[in-house]
């Protein structure tokens, strides 16, 4: 019985990890399509965009 509550705990945990890998992971792709976090709105913009297209705000230009 101990042992089974065990399993599914770890079970439970790796489901969690990998939940939260794939959230990343899909962060990441979507930074990588539509750009950059807009720091003033927080939506994505294109990583060349000088203007937020959102809200207007004006967006640090950086080619890294
Ligand atoms: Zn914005």
């Amino acid at each position: 019985m101990v042992f089974l509550i065990a399993v599914v705990a770890i079970v439970g945990v790796a489901l969690i990890l990998f939940k939260a890998r794939q959230r990343s992971r899909a962060r990441a792709a979507a930074r990588e399509k539509y750009g950059k976090p807009c720091p003033s709105c927080g939506k994505y913009v294109h990583p060349a965009a000088a203007i937020c297209k959102h809200c207007y705000a004006r967006l640090p230009t950086s080619k890294a």
